[in-house]
């Protein structure tokens, strides 16, 4: 099968290639074009996912291309953004079709649930590694950046943190089990569902706004640095799933809520005086802290002692080993 074959038979010719709002040309040519109503700004995000760093290399190829996607359209949630199209540049060891249609099978499933467009990529030979970029629109002034919380505001997360930490030792194969809960986890990892809809609500409510992919406290630490403030967490205000706490010792729990990566929950700061409107649409957002004036993240008991953080997240080329 040549590149050509390949394009046409797995990705121009897959459901999520038919275009859709804001799509006015696909596949196909040079270039995709997009069309933005007046007054809309374009969000563009880009990650790369490679195999053996950030999946197994035997992961399997639907449950790769759903997660692939999920974590892309997460940053557009984030910013309060409307997913448009996104593109996919994939690097392959071989064309194998079993492979393939699975990868955009997977990817397909989880674009229908956004709302989202394949328009173009790349295809090129090499160890396996995929980049998606997304792209999004938002009124314009009105996108959720890290820069805005203030003293006063709630620190609110969109649901349980932690079960993607949880399920990393069920993933990499270190830990067995059966059963539903693992089950919960390990769908939490494979297809996060990104916050598209909490993060349009909160356009012109949080005055913050990201996505937790590298855990709570790291990611937390981008919002108390941008925005010249710190951040306290309440360590037993933490919003845990039942599965998390029923396969591990709550201290682990609380560590993968604290330090996992991988959740793709929404943290965000917002305004006292917002936060009724917000659980009334959404009854699984959770206040975990306060901003304050100062800077960092802190971490809190249950009887205001500050508690010393565990490890931050994961970083590429950290100290922390690579
Ligand atoms: P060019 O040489 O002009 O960059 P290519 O031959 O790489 O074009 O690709 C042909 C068309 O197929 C382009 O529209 C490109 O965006 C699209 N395409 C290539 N690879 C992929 C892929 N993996 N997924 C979706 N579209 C792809
Ligand atoms: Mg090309």
């Amino acid at each position: 099968m040549g590149e050509f074959e390949l394009i046409r038979r797995f990705f121009a010719s897959a459901a999520c290639a038919a275009g859709g709002e804001g799509i006015a040309l696909g596949i196909g040519d040079d270039c995709a074009l997009l069309q933005l109503p007046a007054g809309e700004q374009l969000a563009v995000s880009t990650d790369t996912l490679v195999a053996g760093v950030h999946f197994p290399d035997d992961a399997d190829p639907f449950l790769l291309g759903h997660r692939a996607l999920a974590v892309s359209a997460s940053d557009l949630a984030a910013m309060g953004g409307k997913p448009i199209a996104f593109t996919l540049a994939l690097t392959l060891p071989a064309a194998r079709a079993d492979w393939l249609d699975g990868f955009a099978r997977g990817l397909c499933a989880m674009a229908s649930g956004c709302g989202i467009g394949l328009v173009g990529g790349d295809t090129t030979r090499g160890p396996l590694s995929l980049t998606l970029t997304v792209f999004g629109r938002v009124p314009v002034g009105q996108a959720l950046t890290r820069a805005g919380a203030r003293p006063g505001d709630l620190l609110c997360v969109g649901g349980s943190l932690g079960d993607g930490g949880g399920a990393l030792p069920l993933v990499l194969g270190e830990l067995k089990h059966n059963g539903p809960e693992a089950d919960y986890l390990l769908q939490r990892y494979w297809a996060p569902q990104p916050q598209l809809a909490l993060g349009q609500a909160l356009r012109g409510r949080a005055t913050a706004a990201l996505d937790i992919s590298d855990g709570l406290l790291a990611d937390c630490g981008h919002i108390a640095a941008a925005s010249g403030v710190a951040l306290w967490v309440d360590a037993d205000k933490l919003p845990l799933s039942a599965a998390l706490e029923g396969l591990f010792s709550s201290e682990f729990a609380r560590n993968c809520a604290l330090s996992g990566g991988d959740d793709y929950r929404l943290a965000f700061t917002l305004p006292a005086s917002e936060l009724a409107a917000i659980l009334a649409d959404w009854p699984e957002v959770a206040v975990i802290g306060r901003v304050e004036v100062g800077q960092g993240v802190h971490l809190l008991d249950a009887a205001g002692i500050e508690l010393q953080p565990p490890a931050l997240g994961y970083q590429h080329f950290g100290s922390q080993g690579d």
